[in-house]
């Protein structure tokens, strides 16, 4: 939470000053990430902070509520047993979702925009369908499938784990808590041959999503617990990254401003 930004997040509120806000604009943000370690030169709440502050930074232009960030996040089963990381059980997480949607449903917000920054994105779309099945309007975009593009333009690799994108945007956003000098990376060779499977941020055609297939733990086979090339992160890069992000989240808001006002949802119950 950035200084001067307390006022857009829940946790901060008083209750009339939500029924305000509310009434001006009813569409509220989840920012998820994750607690996980990062390599040796970014910190564990690496995920959560990216999310927490391209959400503030969204909330700032359009008035959108942003909710508390749970903080915690589930992982695929590459991420366990690390030290630095603590995952949720999936249907932990799935229910975490549903119940946030719904509790804050109750003071007056009707659409959500689930705003994920962790490789969690294949834990979202059942809340968001089982949310359907109850008439909540929901959106859940993934950080690196909407600014994907933008990663491909700026960035020389691909999407990794604590690699080049994570230090840019913890080097833009957390730069007190990034420790350049043990920044190590490192690539290693897949279960099977790349080629079955997309990376985040890659494109999918022709192969499978990353977390469609089990993968070694990280603890096995990394050494420094980052993987790509965190050396060539820079603070420039994370910068291009969050205003692409930031641009895509507020045209998607003005949309659902423009064509739901307050008090309004799209027809979405069963
Ligand atoms: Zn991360």
């Amino acid at each position: 939470m950035k200084e001067g930004k307390e006022k857009l997040w829940w946790q901060n509120l008083r209750r009339p000053e939500i029924e305000e806000r509310a009434e001006e604009c009813d569409i509220a943000i989840l920012p998820v990430g994750a607690v996980e370690q990062h390599g040796q030169h970014l910190p564990t709440g690496e995920d959560s902070f990216h999310a927490m502050d391209i959400a503030e930074r969204v909330a700032e232009k359009t008035g959108a509520m942003l909710l508390p960030c749970p903080w915690y996040g589930t992982h695929p089963s590459m991420h366990l047993k690390y030290t630095g990381t603590i995952p949720l059980r999936f249907e932990t997480f799935k229910n975490l979702l549903v119940d946030v949607v719904e509790g804050a449903s109750e003071s007056g917000f009707n659409k959500f925009v689930i705003l994920n920054c962790h490789g969690q994105e294949w834990a979202i779309p059942p809340a968001v369908q089982e949310l359907g099945r109850k008439g909540y309007f929901v959106v859940a975009p993934t950080l690196w499938e909407i600014a994907k593009s933008k990663f491909r333009e700026v960035l020389d690799t691909y999407f990794m784990h604590a690699g080049e994108a994570e230090t840019s945007l913890g080097l833009y956003i957390v730069p007190e808590y990034v420790d350049m000098d043990v920044a190590e990376g490192e690539e290693k060779e897949a279960v099977l041959d790349g080629k079955w499977f997309a990376k985040p941020s890659d494109v999918i055609e022709d192969r499978i999503p990353w977390f469609a297939v089990t993968l070694t733990p990280e603890y096995k086979e990394l050494e420094f617990g980052s993987k790509g090339f965190p050396k060539e992160g820079t603070a420039e890069k994370g910068e291009k990254i969050v205003g692409a992000a930031v641009d895509w989240l507020v045209e998607l808001l003005e949309e659902i401003k423009e064509k739901y006002p307050p008090g309004t949802k799209p027809d979405i119950a069963p």
